[in-house]
Parts: C-alpha cells; sequence; structure tokens
C-alpha cells in the first residue's frame, strides 16, 4: 500500500483530532503517503482530498472536533455518489479509506468495502453504543462534561431544595446517562433501554424527601422523552419544584481526556496496521484493554449489550 486517505464524518466527537494525527503519523512511519479528505463522504464526493505532512496534525492531539471538518452526505448514499468517490480515489491514488465515525459513517464504509476498495472504521461518536468495542471515542469526554455540568446543578438544588431533570444526549443508547449518573450519584436515571414507570419515580422522590432529602437530581437520556414534559409531570405529583437543563451540544465538543487522546491514537495506528495487512470492511474496537477488529457488516446488525448490573447498581445506590 503506497497512499491511503482519512476523513472523519457524521457527528463529532473529542478524540477525532488525536485519531486523525494517529493515522497521519502511523502512515508516514510506515513509508505510506496519506492524504486527508475534508467533510466526510461529501470530500470523496467533491474531490476535497489533500496530501498531508507530519506537521499538518501538529497542535491538534488536544483539540476537540476535528480539522478535516465533518459532514452528512445524502450524495453518498446513491450509487453516482459512489462511483464518484471511487473516480476520485483512484485519481489521487489511494488505496486504502481509514473512516472515523458512528454506525452512520460505519454503513457509508461497508458500502465501499462491497465495491472491493479497501476501508477500515474507528469507532468515535460521544454515544458509545458500537457493537464490538467497550469505548468509542469522545464517550469518556462527554461524560466528563456531564458530569461537571451535573456537580454544579447539584449545587444550586440543594441550595434552593428543588428537583432537577438533567436531559443529556443519547437517542437509542443510554451510556451517557447510565454513567453519568451513576458517577454523580442521580437518585433516577432514565434511559432507552429500561422501561420507566412514573409512579416508582414519584415514589422514590418522595421516599426520599420524607427521609430529609430536599433535592434530587434525575437524569434522562433524550432518546427517551423530553425533559421540560417529564418535569412538568414530576411536579404537578409531587409538588416540589423542579427545573430542567437540557445539556445539548456541550457534551460534543471540549479538549478530549487522556483516556480518549490514548484511545484515538491506539485506534488510528491499527486502522493503519489493519490496511497494510490487507484487510478491509473491518471497525476497530478495544475490548478489555486490547485492540481488536471485526468486519464492519456484523457490527452493524448485531445490538450492543446493555450494562444491566450496572443498571441495578445504579438504582441500588440511589434508594
Ligand atoms: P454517525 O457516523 O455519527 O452515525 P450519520 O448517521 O449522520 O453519522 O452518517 C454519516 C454519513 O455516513 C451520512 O451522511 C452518509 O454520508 C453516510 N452514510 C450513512 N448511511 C449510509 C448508507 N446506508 N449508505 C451510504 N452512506 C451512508
Amino acid at each position: 500500500m503506497k497512499k491511503i486517505g482519512v476523513l472523519t464524518s457524521g457527528g463529532d466527537s473529542p478524540g477525532m483530532n488525536a485519531a486523525i494525527r494517529a493515522v497521519v503519523r502511523k502512515a508516514i512511519y510506515h513509508g505510506i503517503e496519506i492524504c486527508g479528505v475534508k467533510y466526510g463522504f461529501s470530500g470523496l464526493v467533491n474531490n476535497e482530498i489533500h496530501q498531508m505532512t507530519i506537521g499538518d496534525v501538529g497542535d491538534i492531539i488536544h483539540r476537540g472536533g476535528t480539522m478535516l471538518y465533518t459532514a452528512r452526505c445524502e450524495e453518498f448514499k446513491t450509487a453516482d455518489g459512489r462511483n464518484a468517490s471511487l473516480a476520485h480515489l483512484e485519481q489521487h491514488g489511494i488505496e486504502g479509506l481509514v473512516v472515523i465515525g458512528g454506525d452512520g459513517s460505519f454503513r457509508g464504509a461497508e458500502r465501499l468495502a462491497a465495491l472491493h476498495f479497501p476501508v477500515v472504521g474507528v469507532p468515535s461518536t460521544i454515544d458509545n453504543d458500537i457493537p464490538g468495542t467497550d469505548y468509542t471515542i469522545g464517550f469518556d469526554t462527554a461524560l466528563n462534561t456531564v458530569i461537571q455540568a451535573i456537580d454544579k446543578i447539584r449545587d444550586t438544588a440543594t441550595s434552593h431544595e428543588r428537583t432537577y431533570v438533567v436531559e443529556v444526549m443519547g437517542r437509542k443508547a443510554g451510556d451517557i446517562a447510565l454513567w453519568s449518573g451513576l458517577a454523580d450519584g442521580a437518585e433516577t436515571i432514565i434511559l432507552p433501554e429500561e422501561p420507566y414507570n412514573m409512579e416508582e419515580v414519584i415514589e422514590r422522590l418522595q421516599r426520599g424527601y420524607k427521609r430529609g432529602k430536599k433535592h434530587s437530581i434525575i437524569v434522562v437520556a433524550e432518546g427517551v422523552g423530553s425533559g421540560v414534559e417529564l418535569a412538568q409531570t414530576i411536579e404537578k405529583a409531587v409538588q416540589l419544584e423542579t427545573r430542567v437543563t437540557v445539556l445539548g451540544h456541550i457534551q460534543r465538543g471540549g479538549s478530549p481526556s487522556a483516556f480518549d487522546r490514548v484511545l484515538a491514537s491506539r485506534l488510528g495506528a491499527g486502522a493503519v496496521e489493519l490496511l497494510i495487512n490487507g484487510e478491509s470492511g473491518k471497525m476497530l474496537g478495544v475490548q478489555h484493554n486490547t485492540i481488536v477488529h471485526k468486519a464492519i457488516a456484523d457490527g452493524l446488525i448485531e445490538q450492543r449489550p446493555f450494562n444491566k448490573d450496572m443498571y441495578q447498581l445504579s438504582q441500588e445506590l440511589s434508594i
């Protein structure tokens, strides 16, 4: 392999830059030329492809976002879009591609691999919702952003003796809610993987109130429904002042944590190794602190197992 490409696609996540740096440097270390593709799959379709040097990825390991930019690209979902992409890759002499992104981006990567173009995927999304890896790049940083926010909210909740509903990201996966709820001692965690019972939530609040607890934190994943509506229902039922904070996009940005930088460095370098070894249609992951890989196609049909034990623990510790 003489030349490879790298792109970031879908929602950004902290640590994407560290992953780009690892891909670029690992390739150059092995004497392989490297091109950056801007704006995800859009850059393939529209030929926004540029050679990268060691210096291009200097001073980015600690920065959130992605220096290659990211985009969503409907055109890549069409055969014409993918054929144009293949022609541009060929024009630049690119023989393999690293796709850094979430499950949507992996779907795109898989389509390219199906056309016999070597592609590997690096899981990077704050949601931690990709089967085949214990952690995705960006999850740890997002989690730390959330708990810093909830710590601050808790100060106000305590001072004013209020109940706070905090809505966090996670449309289909509740990992951010589960981990932040456990890390922050939330009274209740509501997430997509577990059905919740409103009466139980209210009973829990009343029980706490009776034993003298005058504030509560309820963490809810966005996929379950609106935090605002939840707060209104609670306020009506328990007659306790209830406020809502929707954390939104602050969860996506920021300097990546040490964990995410290390993970991104390992996975980015691992992706280049896979391409050198002639692999295609594979995604990387980390399991039990070991870098592993599997077919993207398998990962896309699997359901990521939900950590029921951790959920149970959160319930037991917030009695
Ligand atoms: P994420 O990677 O964060 O899950 P998205 O779901 O938005 O992001 O997907 C990112 C991009 O991946 C899409 O805009 C599109 O360009 C590409 N993509 C997603 N699904 C497919 C598909 N079935 N075929 C081809 N490309 C796809």
